[in-house]
């Protein structure tokens, strides 16, 4: 066992949210650890697409320009793309942040958040899988877990510990819940980076079939990436062959076969699933949860980094105002709260509105419809998840 030492803050997970809430609270002069269980750079399933709304705090995170000098993509124009046609719209009509969204890949995006959480005084360490947090009562004390490399026990203690472990969180969630997504809904999602996609410049096409949906924008590189998600049947029938699945969904369309007819994978599939949508907890015991560990909106709002960096600037926010007062944590947490459900809140509520939509083949077929002969009404339907 490694002697113990003392942080003002843990963060547990060195995604978007975990990196941010890190370079914030190491701004603000809190001793910080982060730890994170994977080495960086490393890959993410992920539609790779982050909207004008994150802008700003990728900016006050001073981060922004760096992403554009790491080739990041701007995203100007908006392709809905469904059996029944395609309506077109531009970035500026669905955001008042600016005219354009960003494209990167994950590796990149969150390594890029991560080193700059270490630049601003956090301690970031890798390969550090925490299997639980200890707690004194109803108090956190600290996390235990495993150092991967040495694969011995490690303890790190702070009476500050926020989770920011992603969508299968050990922290907030039991097993039952752990599990919840593997029965009922069992939705599969499918990532893959292509070179030669054909004439996909500037632009994101959104392709609503009839299983599922999916992305497919260029990221750094000349690469782009497509990422979907779809059924359970549609994969069993597919014996898990993400070929098969990519035929039988987004090839459906022959505008995606016109797109990717020339294109060669690079690297690797990635799979996840089952995955499953919505509001979660946004604390228990007094340990503070952000971005994925406190709620999954769906993919097809592309705004999931976006809350993520959001709710960890929230939660910042919630913990330095709270400094003073004799429980702060709960202080803290409480504040957190009312923050998150103004900001979030009525985004959340609307995507799971419109989650069976995007899942039922006649539901699909209806709104293709709907949209190919009123396609201004894509507008405030895109709008209504952003704010
Ligand atoms: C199919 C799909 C497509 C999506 N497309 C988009 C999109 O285009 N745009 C968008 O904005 N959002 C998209 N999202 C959502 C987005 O990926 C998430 O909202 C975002 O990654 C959340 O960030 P996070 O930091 O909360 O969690 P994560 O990005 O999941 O980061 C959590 C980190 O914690 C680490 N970790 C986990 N457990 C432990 C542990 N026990 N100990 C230490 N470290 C741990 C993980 O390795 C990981 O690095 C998509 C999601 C899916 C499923």
């Amino acid at each position: 066992m490694l002697p113990m030492t003392c942080h003002d803050a843990i963060i547990v997970g060195g995604g978007p949210a975990g990196s941010t809430a890190a370079a914030l609270l190491a701004q603000a002069g809190f001793r910080v650890l982060l730890l994170e269980e994977k080495r960086m750079p490393r890959e993410k399933l992920c539609g790779e697409f982050i909207t004008p709304e994150s802008f700003p705090t990728l900016s006050r995170l001073g981060v922004f320009d760096e992403l554009i000098r790491q080739g990041a993509q701007q995203i100007r124009r908006l392709s809905l793309i469904t059996s029944q046609g395609q309506v077109d719209g531009e970035m500026a009509d669905i955001s008042r942040e600016c005219d354009w969204a960003m494209s990167v890949s994950r590796a990149r995006f969150d390594q890029t958040l991560f080193e700059r959480a270490r630049s601003l005084g956090a301690e970031c360490r890798e390969g550090i899988a925490v299997k639980q947090c200890a707690f004194n009562g109803e108090y956190p004390t600290g996390v235990d877990g495993i150092d991967l490399g040495t694969g011995r026990p490690v303890s790190f203690r702070s009476e500050l510990v926020i989770d920011a472990s992603g969508r299968q969180s050990r922290l907030m969630l039991n097993r039952a819940e752990r599990t919840a997504g593997r029965r009922g809904s069992r939705r599969y999602a499918l990532k893959v980076h292509f070179e030669n996609v054909v004439d996909i410049d500037g632009r994101i096409e959104l392709f609503l079939f009839e299983h599922g949906y999916g992305g497919l924008s260029l990221i750094e590189n000349g690469l782009a990436n497509l990422c979907f998600i779809t059924t359970e049947e549609i994969v069993r029938r597919a014996g898990g062959d993400s070929m098969k699945v990519l035929e039988q969904t987004i090839l459906t369309n022959p505008i995606a076969r016109e797109r990717l007819s020339k294109a060669v994978v690079s690297g690797n599939w990635l799979a996840a699933g089952p995955l499953s949508f919505g509001r979660r907890r946004l604390f228990r015991r007094n340990v503070i949860a952000l971005g994925d560990a406190a709620g999954m909106i769906d993919p097809f709002t592309g705004t999931g980094m976006q809350i993520a960096l959001r709710s960890a600037e929230i939660a910042v926010r919630a913990i330095i105002e709270s400094a003073g007062s004799s429980r702060y944590i709960e202080e803290a947490a409480r504040r957190y709260s009312s923050y998150y459900e103004e900001e979030f809140g009525r985004r959340m509520a609307i995507a799971g509105a419109l989650r069976p939509v995007v899942f039922s083949p006649l539901a699909t077929r209806i709104a293709a419809k709907t949209l190919a002969a009123a396609p201004f009404l894509a507008r405030p339907l895109m709008r209504a998840t952003r704010r």
